[in-house]
């Protein structure tokens, strides 16, 4: 498997392959790399970023308290656009998101009142 580190701007390339019993990753220039490369390669998680409506028809940007498993993203996209928050929301709220079988908290980030 072939994948860009994003743990800083370097973005180095990184390879990454199952040998024997061990995650191998090779391309890294520092043990972040490393980490991030077998979490990649076992079980990719995303912190998710996107919009929630506000209750005037306006919208707040916010984002998943933690990072989600990747092939969960959708469904947690899905959840926060059934929401519909209070329009006095204020950056750093929280709110819990509904979506099957994982506990999912939101974090505002951004309102239009902070724009
Ligand atoms: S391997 Fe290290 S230096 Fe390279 S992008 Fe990742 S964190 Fe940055």
């Amino acid at each position: 498997m072939n994948t860009i580190c994003i743990m800083c701007p370097m973005g180095c390339p990184l390879n990454i392959e199952r040998v024997g019993d061990e995650i191998k990753v090779t391309g890294n220039t520092c043990k972040r790399g490393e980490i991030y490369g077998k979490a990649e390669f076992t079980h990719p998680v995303r912190v998710v970023t996107t919009l929630v409506k506000l209750s005037d028809g306006s919208v707040a940007s916010c984002k998943s308290c933690l990072p989600v498993p990747k092939e969960r993203v959708a469904d947690v996209v899905e959840g926060i656009g059934k929401l519909t928050l209070p329009a006095d929301v204020r950056i750093g709220d929280i709110f819990k998101v509904g979506v099957k079988s994982l506990d999912v908290d939101i974090a505002i980030t951004g309102t239009p009142a902070s724009a």
